[in-house]
């Protein structure tokens, strides 16, 4: 027993190596993706329940790699949160985003979404200099400080910190924040009281349930009723189905996002559709 012990544990740490090395490798490799234009957004649409329209969207990255295809930012954020690099990746993420909201605006007026939703990791969050990169971007682009939906998740704030002066700074400058994943981290509820946020993010997991038992959708009941309590808006995330949306709905969620209404689009595939919304 101690011999087989030993030789999973061999195989483990092996496997731990192996990790280490692919991510170092592609910690490395995310450095040249950045300069040579390897990034690109997509835009996820929030819509409207029950009708389906739109209201605004959400940037989610990509990368291109030439050898590898498209790598999912499940696999490189991490990497990138590890190495620092996401503090260059996020700034990128959030000038293009700002920017392509901005384009939009100026070519299809109201038609264009409300606001531009974007992710912000825990890293970005501890960084002195972050509400003076947003407030600059801002500037940049012309865009109001309400035009701009940042997505932060519990864990970058629950221990208070840095990371929630910040969020107050933001939340001072007029931009508009979302507690994603809502209800997966640390102190969901404590945290509505000390952080300023305008939306909450209902995750998947709890999105899944509501077709099923009383059980399973309990959860995304009682966190609309608290949303909508403290005056904040619910977004379900991840709907999947037309049974999914009608219930939501039912629930009292006005917001939704998911593959159900439309998966994460190019920019010209959300142009087409506000052109189709500004000639209508
Ligand atoms: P997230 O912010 O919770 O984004 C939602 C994820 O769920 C996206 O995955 C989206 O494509 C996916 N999704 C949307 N609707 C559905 C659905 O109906 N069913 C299912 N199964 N999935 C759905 P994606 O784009 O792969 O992003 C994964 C995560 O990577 C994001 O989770 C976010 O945490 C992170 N991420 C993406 N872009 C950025 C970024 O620019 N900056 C940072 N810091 N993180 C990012
Ligand atoms: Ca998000
Ligand atoms: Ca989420
Ligand atoms: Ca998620």
């Amino acid at each position: 027993a101690k011999e087989q012990g030993k030789s999973r544990y061999v195989r483990y740490t092996a496997e731990l190596d192996a990790r280490t090395v692919e991510h170092a490798r592609l910690g490395a490799e995310l450095q040249h993706a950045l300069v040579s234009g390897e990034l690109f957004l997509l835009y996820q649409p929030v819509v409207v329940l029950p009708e389906g329209a739109l209201s605004s969207v959400e940037a989610l990255v990509r990368w291109r790699h030439p050898e590898r295809g498209l790598v999912s930012p499940a696999e490189f954020i991490p990497v990138a949160e590890r190495n620092g690099m996401i503090v260059q990746i996020g700034a990128w993420v959030l000038r293009e985003a700002c920017r392509q909201l901005a384009e939009w605006r100026r070519r299809y007026g109201a038609a264009g979404p409300v606001r531009m939703g974007v992710n912000v990791s825990p890293r970005q969050l501890r960084e002195p200099s972050f509400v003076q990169a947003v407030t600059d971007v801002l500037r940049e682009t012309g865009l109001r400080p309400e035009d701009l939906l940042l997505e932060i998740t519990e864990t970058a704030v629950f221990d208070g910190g840095p990371a929630l002066e910040t969020v107050r700074a933001l939340h001072a400058l007029g931009v508009k924040l979302a507690l994603d994943d809502f209800g997966t981290g640390h102190s969901s509820l404590g945290l509505l009281r000390t952080c300023p946020v305008d939306v909450l993010k209902v995750d998947k997991l709890f999105v899944d349930g509501v077709t099923g038992t009383v059980e399973n959708s309990v959860i995304a009941t009682s966190l609309v009723q608290i949303a909508h309590a403290l005056q904040l808006r619910a977004v379900a995330e991840g709907v999947e189905t037309e049974a999914q949306a009608r219930r939501l709905y039912q629930l009292g969620y006005r917001l939704a996002q998911g593959f159900h209404f439309a998966p994460p689009l190019p920019e010209e595939e959300v142009g087409r559709l506000l052109a189709v919304r500004a000639a209508g």
